[in-house]
């Protein structure tokens, strides 16, 4: 985010703010859950933009954003409890115009776009008028290494010219436009300084939505949408870079690591509505003869477990929010890894074990659970897949010893 680190606030006052978000978040998202989940998100549409003109009449608007824009100019530390408020129900985050990718987006038009940029783009996307979307993954190479990218992009004139196949850019059906990651400078000597990144309206001339692919746990169109794209000789101008030429890379991990916090805190806002739904479930649901399914050994277990887990997780995100925003990114690059691998592993064994206490009731859409269960198997592949943050993590433990 651009200019200088936003300040903590005062223990209470996070305190207020929290409690304002769960409010909308509990008493009017929730009550929605049957209109939005698993159906197109077109359907729900109406019905949350109304809670999104509630948000802003309420000053809730876009918390990570800073005051001059527009929003609520929270540090990263107090976000990330604002955003474990926001997992609670799966549509807080659009209703907060925090959602992915259109957060991430919108953080780098705010530290690196340009005054036409920010004008033309930045500004609708702060008001919550149009949708993005990111492309840097493509079907012929393997995701997980960014340095492998086919699309190019040369400089005809005054123009960029663009060439690219990408595919699971989310929520790119209806998107004003894609920031696209591309090689422009492949005799670079450093494979990291070979990509810039372009912003490409949607409807310019050569761009196609070849199709929107269908994963588990999503509905598969628009906002929930993971599209397969191409940009056939797709002319943009010159100063449609994002950022300097040959930064895609810089770029790409300043986006990410704030990123990776936004999600771990959102995933313990869901395990904690998992959790919650356990407990509800077992207190209540009758085995017979007097006894209870809480009262079972085995169920006692998962909610103890799934308590302890999430503490724990809840702690390590905290503590890694506080020291980004203290010591900056590269001070905790490591850390950030070891988090998204760790809470996303607790976010799926708590679920798991929610929708094992529920039975059958657990694999219906009567619950969030079965939209989760298979919504978010997804959290230990996006944004890197485990394998890879486990090696992250391991190899900085190992210098240590080799040295
Ligand atoms: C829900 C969802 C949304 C997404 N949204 C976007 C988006 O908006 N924009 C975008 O550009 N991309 C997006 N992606 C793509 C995502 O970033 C990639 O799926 C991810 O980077 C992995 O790349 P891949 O799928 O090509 O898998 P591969 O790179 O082919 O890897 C496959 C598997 O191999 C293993 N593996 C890979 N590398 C290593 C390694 N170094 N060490 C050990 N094991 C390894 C891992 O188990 C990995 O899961 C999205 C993906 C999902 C699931």
């Amino acid at each position: 985010m651009s200019g200088a680190p936003a300040a903590r606030l005062p223990r209470e006052a996070r305190d207020e703010l929290l409690g304002r978000v769960r409010a909308i978040v509990r008493e009017r998202l929730v009550p929605l859950e049957p209109e939005f989940l698993n159906r197109p998100f077109r359907e729900a549409r109406a019905a949350l933009d109304a809670v999104r003109a509630e948000v802003k009449a309420a000053g809730l608007w876009a918390p990570y954003v800073p005051r001059a824009h527009g929003g609520l100019g929270l540090a990263l530390a107090d976000y990330a409890h604002v955003s474990a408020e926001l997992g609670w129900t799966p549509a807080a985050p659009y209703a907060f115009n925090c959602q992915a990718p259109d957060v991430g987006n919108l953080e780098l038009l705010l530290a690196h776009g340009s005054e036409e940029q920010r004008a033309r783009w930045l500004a609708p996307l702060l008001r919550g008028d149009v949708r993005s979307c990111f492309a840097m993954t493509e079907p012929g190479n393997a995701g997980a290494n960014p340095v492998l990218l086919d699309a190019r992009a040369r400089l005809e004139g005054d123009s960029w010219v663009l060439d690219a196949h990408k595919w699971f850019t989310t929520a790119a059906d209806g998107s004003a436009f894609a920031i696209v990651m591309a090689v422009t400078d492949p005799e670079a000597a450093s494979p990291y300084q070979r990509a810039s990144m372009l912003l490409v309206p949607m409807d310019a001339p050569g761009v196609t939505l070849v199709r929107n692919i269908r994963i588990m746990g999503d509905p598969g169109e628009d906002w929930a949408s993971h599209a397969e794209l191409r940009f056939d000789g797709v002319r943009v101008p010159a100063a449609s870079l994002v950022g300097p030429r040959g930064a895609g890379f810089a770029l790409a991990q300043e986006r990410l690591g704030p990123g990776r916090i936004h999600h771990c805190m959102r995933w313990i806002g869901t395990a904690e509505r998992a959790l919650d739904l356990m407990c509800r479930r077992a207190a209540g649901r009758e085995l017979g003869g007097g006894a209870r399914l809480g009262d079972q050994q085995a169920v006692q277990h998962w909610i103890a477990e799934s308590r302890a887990e999430l503490d724990a997780c809840r702690l390590l995100v905290e503590d890694t929010a506080e020291r980004m925003d203290r010591e900056g990114q590269k001070a905790v690059k490591e850390r950030i890894s070891l988090i998204k691998f760790h809470v996303a592993g607790m976010l799926q064994r708590v679920l798991d074990r929610a929708v094992q206490v529920h039975g059958a009731l657990g694999l219906t859409h009567d619950t969030p659970l079965a939209f989760w269960y298979a919504h978010e198997r997804g959290a230990r592949i996006y944004d890197g897949p485990d394998e890879v943050h486990k090696s992250v993590v391991a190899r900085d433990i190992l210098k240590r010893y080799r040295a």
